[in-house]
């Protein structure tokens, strides 16, 4: 059975052409699909039964099993995914002010190794096709019960969403597009460790969507140490790429920045990096290291405060973001496929059951 969720708006209208040649049911599939979240042909009514079968014996609505769903106390909700060839994905779900932000995985695993980060401890995997991509968004509606639930999408998952560019821009484009999920760019977000040419490939392709750049130092000897991308990629060639990247009137570039114990969280760090970002439309989001299986430990809530603080002395944007789903590990950096140990009840409304 082939992904429903692979298929190009113009690859649907062939395949629907190959059992009804009228183009306007290419507008009614992608209404069922993408806006009101069906998951069987059989129940988009407005379709002749012959076409609904047609359909149903050759895509499937439902390429991903879902494994697990974990609700944690503050509303976050964790999904593993299981894939056509076995292997496991997780994507997060982040209460957001009455609406949700749907975190998203680019890749089975990670091959970049950034220490503080749980799926680099686990090590590389293969790259998602844009089907698979796109079918996380669409899984993550359905659970919501409305497209519009879902505000923002953050490709902050698993994996380095820049080494996969070939399946994130179709995926993106389907995103984006009126007739499909219909996002603001403004809504959308790509995280990458720094991987540069990337970069530059995403501001090519001129789609408008938001730039994150997971930094975590402010001098290449500690970047390297925590991101082994920094070796190939230094500080520096980040910043030309971010300095390069189309950024449209009013809008920043975010920094994320985790911080960490005696390791990147000194005063000193805190004056390098607005140093370093002086002259970009920057914001830069702090972020507490969350718990792995790493040494890392996480700045104390006073050090953090003043690394803060200093910053915004120096004119920049700086938010402390609140960790969110730590419990299910699903926060920052905590995202692997291992299976998880508590399931989603039902009946219990969004609680975690034992
Ligand atoms: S932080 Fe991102 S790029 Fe680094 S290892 Fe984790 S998933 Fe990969």
């Amino acid at each position: 059975m082939v992904n429903f969720f692979g298929l190009s708006v113009e690859e649907l209208g062939r395949e629907l052409a190959t059992g009804d040649p009228r183009v306007f049911r290419v507008g009614q599939v992608l209404r069922w699909v993408y806006r009101m979240g069906i998951d069987e042909f059989s129940e988009m009514t407005d379709l002749p039964v012959g076409l609904r079968e047609h359909l149903g014996a050759r895509l499937t609505l439902n390429p991903m099993k879902t494994e697990d769903t974990r609700v944690a106390g503050d509303g976050t909700v964790k999904f593993l995914y299981a894939l056509e060839d076995g292997a496991g994905i997780e994507s997060v779900l982040i209460p957001d002010d009455g609406h949700f932000t749907l975190c998203i995985s680019t890749q089975t695993g990670c091959s970049m190794g950034c220490l503080f980060c749980e799926t680099g401890r686990a090590g590389g995997g293969r790259n998602l096709t844009a089907g698979e991509i796109l079918s996380q968004v669409v899984y993550g509606f359905r659970y919501l019960g409305e497209r519009l639930m879902l505000r923002n999408l953050v490709f902050m998952g698993m994996g380095e969403p820049m080494k996969n560019l070939g399946a994130l821009l179709p995926a993106l484009e389907m995103i984006l597009d009126q007739r499909v999920l219909d996002f603001s760019p403004r809504r959308v977000t790509v995280s990458t460790c720094g991987w540069v040419p990337g970069i530059d490939a995403l501001g090519r392709a001129g789609l408008d969507v938001n730039l994150a750049v997971s930094l975590n130092a402010a001098d290449d000897a500690t970047r390297s140490r925590l991101m082994p991308v920094n070796r190939t990629y230094p500080i520096g060639q980040v910043l030309d790429a971010v300095r390069r990247f189309p950024l449209k009137k009013g809008r920043r570039v975010t920094f994320e920045y985790v911080l960490i114990d005696g390791v990147n969280d000194r005063p000193r760090d805190a004056r390098g990096l607005a140093a370093l970002l002086a002259g970009i439309p920057a914001k830069v989001n702090l972020i507490p290291c969350n718990t792995t299986t790493s040494s890392l430990k996480g700045s104390p809530e006073g050090r953090a405060r003043i690394f803060q603080e200093i910053l915004v002395e120096k004119g920049i944007v700086a938010t402390m973001r609140a960790s969110r789903g730590d419990e299910i590990m699903a926060a920052c950096g905590q995202l692997k496929n291992q299976p998880t140990e508590k399931r989603y009840d039902r009946k219990n409304h969004k609680r975690e059951t034992a």
